[in-house]
């Protein structure tokens, strides 16, 4: 049984909390936070024993009523792998502690790709982080392309990725972010930094990017355009992204138009925190003209790279392979709407 430690309770760390919980390989040995608000109490309720990432800042939580159960380096010292769910630019400060107690750590995607040994995508590259002590899971939007160019790749060959990324202007609960009322070209510098993300994980690949971002907070919205280096019917593109246990191809018959409703589906299927792991095709926009494929897909930020995190501390800990961990952990959270 891996015992695992999540550093940084937010967003991403929450989730990935829940989702160890449900692996029938590993424990959620504890979370470490800042400071004790929402989260800090949801932890608690929930049987995470909980750990104070700021050992100045330990009395903050005793005065709220909540138990800390030591400084974030006793947890540290006595997990089998840390993952670190802190925000952008925070893990890097984090990854001497995680050295001196030689506890291989996982990363975020909002991390230098150059801080790490392997930058990670469970369906692309799960070998290259077997045993490694440092691994960035990469961001929402590079786990999104990934997971379409893996299999596109290895069926057809691919010449030329090219991709629009219409970006939420910021998660639910971010208040602070925009914006409100614009399109904003985002980084208004061409290619964007998303193509060179992508290029860790593929480091062949021919990609350019283009950001915005726009008022909405749901998910990002990806418009994709993939030149392949044969002549491919659409119909086959879509059976092979049928068998792609994480890639999610929206029916017609669904009448499901957009962000809004695949969130109100998540929600009426169930999904914790109305949370879609996969990516979500439109299958009606999956089309080619000669070897040019075009197609988007909806990527909800806060929840595709859970499954990645899960299957990242499978391959740092040596404790299964990329099939047999995938298998699993899709499995255990329910991953194929
Ligand atoms: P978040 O702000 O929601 O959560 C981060 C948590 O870490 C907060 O609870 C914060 O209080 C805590 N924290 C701050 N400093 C800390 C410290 N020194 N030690 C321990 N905890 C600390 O952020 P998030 O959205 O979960 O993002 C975390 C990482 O995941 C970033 O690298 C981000 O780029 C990446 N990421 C975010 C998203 C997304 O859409 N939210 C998607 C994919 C990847």
């Amino acid at each position: 049984m891996q015992q695992v430690a999540i550093n940084g309770y937010g967003t991403i760390g929450k989730r990935v909390a829940d989702a160890v919980r449900q692996q029938p390989d590993m424990e959620v040995l504890g979370v470490a936070k800042t400071r004790p608000n929402f989260e800090a109490e949801t932890a608690i309720d929930k049987g995470f024993p909980l750990y104070a990432a700021i050992e100045e800042r330990e009395e903050l939580f005793a005065e709220a009523g909540l138990e800390i159960a030591g400084p974030v380096e006793d947890l540290v010292a006595e997990a089998d792998v840390v993952v670190d769910a802190t925000p952008s630019g925070i893990g890097a400060q984090n990854k001497e502690l995680y050295e001196e107690h030689d506890t291989p750590a996982l990363y975020q995607g909002g991390e230098d790709a150059e801080l790490t040994d392997v930058s990670f995508n469970a369906r692309s590259n799960f070998e290259d982080a077997v045993d490694a002590d440092h691994v960035r899971v990469v961001s929402c939007n590079t786990t999104g392309l990934s997971r379409v160019i893996a299999p596109l790749r290895e069926a057809y060959g691919v010449e030329k990725v090219r991709a629009t990324l219409v970006r939420r202007g910021g998660d639910p609960g971010q208040s602070d972010r925009g914006p409100i009322n614009d399109i904003l070209p985002n980084p208004v510098t061409i290619p964007s930094h998303h193509g060179p993300d992508v290029e860790t994980i593929f480091p062949d690949l021919d990609i350019d990017t283009l950001g915005m971002k726009v008022p909405a907070t749901l998910m990002h919205m990806h418009s994709l355009n993939v030149t392949l280096e044969e002549d491919v019917d659409a119909s086959e593109v879509r059976e092979l992204f049928a068998d792609e246990s994480r890639l999610f191809l929206i029916p017609e018959r669904m009448d499901i138009d957009g962000s809004g409703t695949l969130k109100e589906y998540a929600l009426d299927a169930g999904r914790p925190r109305g949370d879609i792991w996969e990516n979500c095709i439109w299958e009606e926009s999956v089309s080619t003209v000669g070897r040019d494929l075009y197609l988007f897909q909806g990527i909800h930020q806060e929840s595709d790279v859970v499954p990645e995190n899960v299957d990242a501390i499978r391959a740092v800990t040596g404790s299964a392979d990329a099939a047999e961990s995938i298998e699993t952990t899709n499995e255990t959270l329910g991953i194929g709407l």
